[in-house]
């Protein structure tokens, strides 16, 4: 028996309506995707959900828009002596010893009263229970609706809010430190369906974390939405900035750029707003004067549900969201952090500054955007792509894997040699900062440990193909170089 959340039964006759066929099918959405059997019969203030597993109400509870679930123990015909005898049968073993009460409720008509079954069932049960109604370890409830009654002893409590879907939809920018995603999951408990927003600015390891955080969000909190994260890749924004702006500046330009580009992504999936994890006097961009500096690059209203709360409040809320392991293991990646940002800005200043900035650069980083559907995305998605590299970057730290007889006779130009058992067990002592690509003879090895150090927030890849693949692309290097 699923409960609705307060708000949802104070709401007119035709919205009650419509939010209430939303919860539903979020519900089922919820179970289909445990794969529970189920069937459904929703009620004007009830839905009652038939299903054989056991974790199903500790499910339905995380649907936003339930107030409680509780599991039916029986359900018969409204006959008082029935429920007298079904009622005993079914609590007397559990009530033995301990301190119970029987509450009653009724919707409906019924040929005798709540206080006849407190009464009737209360005296039974008293055999071997002992009556307590202000503290009872037991609380035995009836609930007599349409000609029947549902007896039950155990009430979940629910997440509350609205349905899922029912405000519309907003991008929620979302960089993966404990603030964003518990923004996300603020705006989704009032009903609001998501987009999500990666700017990114630290290369594939990052990447990987952010979409991870984002799949929780979408797997255990978005039932009835199918949300996506566009990851934009930010750096030849980053480049800009820092080549055309007053160093003091850089971050809030960098968060005008943010927003300009969230703001573009918001009207390609017809979004009514965007959503930030930004907090009032959390870090120098969000002083409430630097808010309003920024503010300003947004057309679309910029909602921050996290702008009352204090940090530790948001780290709790992250635990019980299931977001705040991963974020705290993420590697913070702010590409740009001047000595002493400035902490009083004015729109006009800002603006100025941003002014110095060729836009277009933007609109392709836009347009070339990666766009995941994040419920479709499977474990292997999510390390496959992110593990292997296909060429090396110039600043990039090499590490042949092989044996040494194999290093001796070729290697990587510069690379050094450790073996992979080794690594595995040293690549603490590495330097946090570096992207290292490692090879082995044919990538396989290396992919493991590169998967440990990704884990460890190291920047780490496996060379795609091996040790032969490696001098096919030093080969081509070469051959790429002008003579
Ligand atoms: P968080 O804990 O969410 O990482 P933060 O405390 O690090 O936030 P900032 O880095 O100033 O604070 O970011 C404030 C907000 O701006 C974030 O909550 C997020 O909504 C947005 N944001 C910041 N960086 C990015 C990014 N790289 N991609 C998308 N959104 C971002
Ligand atoms: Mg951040």
């Amino acid at each position: 028996m699923v409960r609705l959340a307060p708000e949802v039964t104070t709401k007119a006759r035709r919205t009650r309506k419509r939010f209430v066929e939303v919860l539903i099918q979020n519900i089922r959405d919820c179970l289909q995707s445990s794969d529970i059997a189920h069937s459904v019969d929703g009620r004007w203030s009830r839905i009652f959900v038939s299903a054989d597993d056991p974790t199903t109400a500790r499910r339905i509870a995380g649907v936003f828009g339930v107030s409680s679930v509780s599991p039916i123990d029986a359900r018969l015909a409204g006959n008082l002596d029935d429920i007298v005898r079904v009622g005993e049968d079914l609590y007397r073993d559990r009530v033995t010893g301990r301190r119970f009460a029987v509450r009653a409720r009724r919707a409906g008509d019924f040929p005798f009263g709540t206080q006849d079954v407190r009464v009737q069932l209360g005296a039974v049960l008293d055999k071997t229970g002992k009556v307590d109604l202000t503290h009872p370890d037991v609380t035995v409830t009836v609930e007599l609706r349409d000609d029947e009654a549902f007896l039950f002893s155990e009430r979940v409590k629910g997440v509350g809010g609205l349905p899922l879907g029912v405000e519309g939809r907003a991008v929620c920018l979302l960089s993966g430190g404990f603030d964003s995603p518990v923004a996300a999951w603020m705006m989704m408990k009032r009903g609001v369906a998501l987009d999500y927003v990666f700017l990114n600015l630290g290369g594939e390891a990052y990447e990987r974390a952010v979409v991870s955080i984002a799949k929780i969000l979408a797997d255990a909190w978005s039932f009835g939405d199918a949300p996506r994260i566009h990851v934009i890749d930010f750096g030849s924004s980053v480049d800009a900035i820092k080549s055309a702006v007053t160093p003091r500046y850089w971050q809030l330009v960098l968060k005008r750029l943010m927003y300009r580009a969230a703001e573009q992504v918001a009207h390609a999936v017809r979004a009514q707003a965007l959503v930030t994890g930004e907090s009032i006097g959390q870090v120098s961009s969000q002083t409430l004067k630097n808010l309003r500096a920024i503010d300003e690059a947004a057309t679309l209203p910029v909602l921050r549900p996290l702008v009352g709360l204090d940090k530790y409040e948001i780290i709790e809320r992250a635990e019980r969201i299931g977001t705040a392991s991963l974020s705290a293991h993420i590697r913070e990646y702010c590409a740009i952090l001047p000595d002493r940002p400035v902490t009083k800005s004015t729109p006009k200043a800002v603006g100025a500054e941003e002014g110095q900035i060729d836009t277009t650069i933007l609109d392709a980083a836009v347009r070339r955007r990666k766009v995941l559907a994040l419920r479709d995305l499977h474990a292997t998605d999510l390390v496959e792509p992110y593990l292997f590299a296909e060429s090396v970057r110039e600043d990039a730290v090499v590490i042949d894997c092989r044996e040494l007889h194999h290093y001796q006779a070729w290697h990587y130009p510069g690379a050094r040699q450790w073996s992979v058992s080794n690594l595995a067990a040293h690549f603490h002592e590495l330097d946090r900062e570096k992207t290292y690509v490692l090879y082995c003879a044919f990538g396989v090895l290396t992919a493991h440990v590169a998967e440990a150090m990704q884990r460890a927030g190291y920047e780490a890849y496996s060379f795609k193909g091996g040790a032969k693949a490696m001098m096919r692309y030093v080969e081509m290097q070469r051959g790429a170089l002008p003579v």
